[in-house]
């Protein structure tokens, strides 16, 4: 996708490329603008801003797709369906496989911007009867798993809780053949605990609010969500969001992919487990130890005796004997709780895998790829944990492949162009994200887990000091005293990174916890003696004689093998990148609060960005629309013009005294090094008609 000319015409400049000067504030203004005439779209060359409204705008409408889709491009503004056309066609009609990467905090519109671009390319693809059943498939996903990994959270309503990367995949024709799912990090504590004013899962109300009274009887649950712990006692209900409408919609979506009866209902019974879960309720019995060994109170339905022995004792094998110790009230509690957010995540990866089932291709047809990654942006709070260790790492990842495709890709066209290409140079993240990788934190908290003997946050921190205490991007308090810097901003219990987005102190306890996340081998083995086939295949490791004494990988490890995969896949694609920002804290429409939008340009590396995309030739141009939009400033050109488009733009181009170093014509394009050539242009044309 090129800037066009037609950038110029909108409030502020249309791409961002074109601003001058270029400083964090003009960005900054220019974006509000824009924002305020409601032009929430920008451009940095091929990437979109957009600025999320928080009001239904007029420019979603079929006819808008068909504009875009028959793109005169050069005459329209910016759009998200610009690119997904961009995308799509150069799927289509040049073979190249493409993603489109979706960064932005919470709320910021990453899952809208990625069903926009899924029903643009839905509308735009042919509407035969196969086609048709995949792409109501491949949609239909999506209220599904919102309905099991979104919340209403603080900042949205309908925030997603888990990283989600989808593969569609097509034929050579360019119809959608199907797709599948990726999903990273589901916030399983929310199952147990949220904040107030925040909510559990969407399923949980949508399954109170919307199943007939049979089936609430049958799954024995109680209609009114105060009577179930998890769910908490505020009024739940949420404006605009209809609970059990959208349970309907939600059991039709099962229907449509392909989910059996049997399936829905084998779902909604784990998914009831896990509420009865909350409802337990332990006592401590007096045991001649003094301890509050703790007993199951109300026992029900077949989980009851299983449950008790799982929950109330523990069993350790040690030198070929067992030894069975009962647990305290706190302890079975802690099991209870750690068991309901293990179904759960466990039931989120088992939809997952049962929606590829029915999405996935199997023909060995030759196809070609478009890949969107809805995923967490930075995230920087007032306490960080492991979370969001985990999350700035992704998007460490996420800023290097960025960096090193935006090079690749400007270094690929200007060789294509036969144009000559000076290297420029650029931070670098890769120090962070070996920091954090390769031999770097999340190794040694790795190590930290895995070592026989006491290991506490202490003795983590320990170890990182003595490993990166010099480090350039690390600090803590050892590290700081060793440089005799006095902050007493940074606690002892904690570390810094110095990422490529700002600083981040995190708080080293509970990683080690959170890292090893491992569930008590007794609850597994319970719930594999479940008589139910769904929640027992939840639960292979439970089996006995499957039961090794080897640790199951890290939740670290685990999510580095996947990010590590998914980085390689989209290293494959023709990149296309969709930045969200969230304009205020209300969501509400119309409000620009300009240091919240401030602190989001400087972790999505706006500024950074620009400057990439400037470093050779900031703006370019086929030779055909070119002509045609300055032909009539020169005689050479105007009023006719007869050889090819190129000769044409040189001609005309050389007639207009504009510095030579200033250009440079590749095999189809013209390319204009700075920003203020094209103005110049622009302005002459603009006193000619
Ligand atoms: P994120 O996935 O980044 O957390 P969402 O995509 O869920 O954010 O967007 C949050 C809310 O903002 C949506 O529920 C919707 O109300 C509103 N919103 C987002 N994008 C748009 C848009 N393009 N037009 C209108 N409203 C939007
Ligand atoms: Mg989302």
């Amino acid at each position: 996708m090129e800037a066009n000319p037609s950038v110029l015409a909108t409030v502020g400049v249309g791409d961002l490329v074109l601003l001058d000067p270029l400083s964090e504030e003009s960005l900054l203004s220019n974006l509000r603008e824009r924002f305020l005439h409601k032009e929430i779209y920008t451009y940095i060359g091929n990437v979109v801003i957009s600025v999320n409204p928080y009001r239904q705008l007029p420019i979603y409408s079929a006819e808008m797709v068909e504009q875009y889709c028959n793109g005169n491009f050069y005459a329209m503004k910016p759009h998200i369906y610009a690119i997904a056309e961009d995308a799509y066609s150069s799927l289509r009609d040049r073979n190249r496989d493409q993603c489109i990467l979706i960064t932005g905090e919470s709320g910021a519109g990453k899952t809208e911007a990625s069903k926009l671009v899924m029903s643009y390319v839905a509308a735009v693809c042919s509407k035969g009867a196969d086609v048709t059943k995949v792409k109501e498939q491949l949609l239909q996903s999506n209220p599904v798993l919102e309905a099991f990994g979104n919340a209403k959270t603080i900042r949205n309503n309908n925030s997603s809780r888990f990283g989600k990367y989808m593969d569609v995949e097509f034929d050579f024709k360019g119809e959608p053949l199907g797709g599948l799912i990726s999903n990273y990090l589901l916030e399983k504590s929310r199952v147990v605990w949220h904040v107030k004013n925040e909510r559990n899962f969407h399923i949980f109300y949508q399954l109170l609010a919307g199943a007939s009274d049979p089936l609430l009887k049958r799954l024995k649950l109680q209609r009114d969500c105060r009577h179930h712990g998890y769910l908490g006692d505020e009024n739940p209900r949420l404006p605009g969001m209809d609970d059990a409408t959208n349970f309907q919609a939600v059991q039709d979506a099962m229907r449509i992919i392909g989910f059996s009866e049997a399936e829905v209902m084998q779902l909604l019974e784990v998914t009831a487990v896990v509420l009865k879960l909350g409802d337990l309720q332990l006592s401590g019995q007096f045991q001649a130890s003094g301890m509050d060994a703790c007993g199951i109170q109300n026992i029900q339905g077949w989980m009851g005796s299983i449950l008790e022995q799982a929950l109330c004792s523990r069993t350790v094998e040690a030198k070929q004997e067992k030894v069975v110790t009962a647990l305290s009230v706190a302890q079975g509690y802690f099991g209870r709780d750690a068991l309901a957010k293990n179904i759960y995540s466990r039931l989120f990866d088992w939809l997952v895998t049962r929606i590829n089932e029915s999405i996935q291709v199997t023909a060995g047809e030759r196809r070609k790829v478009m890949g969107v990654l809805d995923i967490y942006g930075f995230e920087i709070f007032q306490d960080n944990s492991f979370e969001q260790f985990i999350i700035n790492y992704c998007n460490e990842k996420l800023q290097q492949i960025f960096i090193l495709m935006t090079l690749k890709e400007e270094q690929e066209e200007y060789f294509r162009e036969g144009i000559k290409w000076t290297p420029v140079t650029f931070f670098d993240n890769s120090i962070i994200c070996d920091l954090i990788e390769s031999g770097g934190i999340l190794v040694l908290l790795d190590e930290e887990c895995l070592r026989p003997g006491t290991v506490s946050a202490a003795t983590f921190l320990a170890k990182l000091d003595q490993a990166f205490g010099s480090h350039e991007h690390y600090e803590s308090r050892k590290s700081q005293s060793d440089r005799h810097i006095t902050d007493t901003s940074l606690p002892s219990t904690c570390f810094r990174v110095h990422h490529y987005a700002g600083k981040v102190t995190y708080n080293a306890t509970g990683f080690i916890e959170k890292n090893t996340d491992r569930l008590y081998r007794g609850l597994a083995q319970a719930m594999w003696q479940a008589k139910h086939t769904l929640l027992r295949s939840l639960f292979p490791d439970g089996d006995p004689k499957k039961a090794s004494l080897k640790m199951p990988p890290t939740a670290g490890f685990q999510f580095k093998a996947s990010i590590n995969t998914l980085m390689k896949n989209l290293y494959s694609k023709n990149p296309n990148y969709i930045r969200c920002i969230k304009p205020n804290e209300n969501q509400a429409p119309g409000q620009f609060t300009d240091e919240l939008v401030r602190s989001q340009v400087r972790y999505l590396g706006l500024l950074e960005n620009v400057r990439v995309r400037r470093a050779g030739y900031a703006y370019r141009q086929p030779y055909q629309p070119c002509l045609e939009r300055y032909r009539l400033l020169s005689t050479h050109t105007w009023p006719r013009w007869t050889g090819t488009a190129r000769d044409g733009v040189q001609a005309l181009l050389s007639d207009l005294d504009i510095p030579p170093e200033e250009l440079a014509y590749g095999h189809t394009k013209v390319f204009i090094r700075t920003p203020q050539t094209l103005f110049n242009l622009e302005e002459r044309r603009r006193r000619r008609v």
